[in-house]
């Protein structure tokens, strides 16, 4: 019975590496594997052994006669892929990983990471691989694990078993946690520089970008980054409130943060009751009129950002009513494998003049963009124009507005247009990508500095994207390290527990993380969740304080 990859895919390839027959594809060497939405095993190729369900992070592998009614339609997209494929090496070729040339570097290597997220811990695995390094991991917060703790929607818990693999990175030997300590307010840059040999950022996108129309700020009008934080948790979005007494929400975006704020806010609640999302959106949730959420993409289905996986979950919904709005092309031979698929499963769905029925409904409309936000107080409506496609010279697809204008009733509209990194403290920064400047990894001008993750990139890709990614950030590290680019700390990792000690006497480690992490299990227990998180930045501090002498201080030198 072959294997399938199902929607969780998080496309770090682990599976790919685990595969003894090559079945699994695209892989890291591929030409397709960077733009890939998930990865797909050969139902011919493969033999049934199950190796490539224990690699994967995420659960999302299964043979098919294991997969639920929702899952089935990834039975044909993992074959479809498979069909008619691109000449392929026989055996996966491992990726080059840069080994320290320890005869020549003066160990251990210390590396301070910034950030907690998938792309940091990628990061820390990577270098962990190597003999004799340390790595200290600094978060802002007191818990780690960035997006994945405050950006995957509490309805995909099989995204959040990653924690397993962050957990296995943990207990390396020369990993430590420094939360609750902010790199650039509590300590300089050039502080983490006199105590490690290189500093590597992985501070993510956490600003949104602006749609510059007018009532974009009134009330009632916000962004999905900051409604996704506030569903999850985030410390400093917790405490917000939303109105969710209208019966229509408008989203703008059609990408997967889009289809994640649709989904949740179209969900009945007491489904979401068993999951780790925060109790506050609950209760909000819980009183919710919103009935319809419209998904406004500004170009055509055939341009969706959302992913097939993504949809396809979706329209596996029965408790949803999902129905499109604006023409589908018809198939043309021009067309891409997954694109076809997702105009397929689009051109099957109900047209949104059907009548409504008892379910909650989702609207794709199409070749729609908001011209300005209506309302005097707050948000009751959305102006939108119908836009038409061009086609540039380049081969790009572009909306342009016609004259055919329209408003659309609502009392909350999140714009949902892609997030943005910010500056950070000490380093250039490419305001137009929201990115620090680098050359695969290096930070430009700033020898000793590196950048992984979406700060690196942009925000593109999924949880597993961060693993190559990482790969190729450590080894221009470790080839700097190779060539004596990179000069020893001035201060040992003592002098860094004293710093860190005096400005931040509240800093946890991995013991204390432990214990809030066993903490919020504990209280999600008794209602059958898998956590109840803490979501206040000062209730999350109690809980650290209490959680366990010793602190970040003392363990930074026992286990450096
Ligand atoms: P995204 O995929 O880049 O989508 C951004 C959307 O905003 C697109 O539909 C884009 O339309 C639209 N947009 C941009 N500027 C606009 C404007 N001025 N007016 C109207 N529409 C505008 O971004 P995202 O949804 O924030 O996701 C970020 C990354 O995280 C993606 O790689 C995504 O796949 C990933 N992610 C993955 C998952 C998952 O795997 N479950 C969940 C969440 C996020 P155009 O296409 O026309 O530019």
């Amino acid at each position: 019975m072959p294997h399938v990859v199902t929607q969780a895919c998080c496309g770090d390839a682990s599976c790919v590496f685990a595969c003894p027959v090559n079945a699994i594809h695209p892989n890291p060497h591929d030409p397709d594997f960077a733009l890939a939405e998930m990865l797909y095993i050969d139902p011919v190729a493969c033999v049934d052994c199950g190796a490539c369900v224990e690699a994967c992070p995420v659960a999302a592998i299964a043979p098919e006669n294991k997969l639920g009614p929702a899952q089935l339609p990834f039975v044909q997209i993992n074959a479809l892929f498979h069909q008619d494929p691109p000449a392929r090496p026989a055996q996966a070729p491992v990726p080059p990983i840069v080994r320290i040339d320890t005869t020549r570097t003066r160990t251990p290597l210390r590396v301070a990471v910034v950030g907690s997220g998938p792309a940091a811990l990628y990061a820390a695995d990577e270098l962990l691989k190597q003999p004799d390094v340390h790595v200290n991991v600094f978060e802002r917060l007191p818990v780690p694990y960035g997006l994945v703790r405050s950006g995957v929607a509490p309805d995909h818990p099989e995204t959040k078993t990653i924690a397993r693999l962050f957990r296995d990175i943990e207990d390396r030997p020369g990993f430590h946690y420094v939360l609750g300590v902010d790199v650039g307010r509590d300590l300089s840059h050039a502080e983490l520089m006199a105590h490690h040999h290189a500093v590597i950022y992985a501070t993510g996108a956490s600003q949104d970008r602006r749609l510059g129309i007018v009532g974009e700020d009134l009330p009632g009008s916000t962004t999905a980054t900051e409604f996704v934080a506030w569903y999850n948790g985030h410390p400093d979005h917790a405490g917000r409130s939303y109105d969710l007494s209208h019966e229509r929400a408008v989203i703008v975006g059609n990408g997967n943060v889009a289809l994640d704020v649709a989904r949740i806010l179209a969900t009945d609640p007491e489904d979401l009751a068993g999951t780790d999302i925060s109790d506050r959106a609950l209760s909000v949730l819980r009183q919710s009129r919103v009935r319809e959420v419209v998904v406004l993409a500004r170009r055509g289905p055939a341009q969706m950002a959302g992913t097939l996986p993504e949809l396809t979950g979706l329209l596996g919904r029965p408790d949803l009513d999902v129905v499109v709005d604006g023409p589908v092309p018809t198939l043309t031979s021009d067309v891409d494998l997954v694109t076809a698929q997702k105009l397929a499963a689009l051109r099957a769905l109900p047209t949104a003049d059907r009548p409504r029925d008892v379910r909650r409904r989702i609207v794709l409309r199409y070749l729609t963009s908001p011209l300005s936000v209506d309302g005097t107080d707050r948000v009751t409506g959305v102006h939108v124009v119908r836009n038409e496609l061009v086609r540039d010279v380049d081969g790009g697809v572009r909306a342009v507005p016609t004259q055919i204008t329209d408003t659309i009733a609502t009392g909350l509209l999140l714009r949902s247009i892609g997030y943005r990194g910010r500056p950070v403290t000490d380093m250039p920064f490419d305001d137009r990508a929201g990115i620090l400047p680098n050359d695969a990894g290096r930070i430009d001008g700033r020898p000793g500095a590196y950048a992984v993750g979406w700060i690196k990139r942009g925000p593109t890709g999924f949880i597993g994207t961060n693993k190559s990614c990482a790969r190729e950030t450590v080894n221009q590290l470790l080839a700097d390290v190779n060539a004596g680019r990179l000069a020893d700390p001035l201060s040992d990792q003592r002098s860094l527990a004293e710093l860190v000690g005096q400005r931040c006497p509240d800093a946890g480690d991995v013991v204390a993380w432990r214990r809030i992490d066993d903490l919020e299990r504990a209280r999600g227990q008794a209602s059958g969740r898998p956590r109840v998180k803490y979501t206040d930045i000062q209730e999350l501090r109690a809980a650290l304080a209490n959680a366990s002498p010793p602190r970040a201080g003392r363990r930074l030198v026992r286990r450096g």
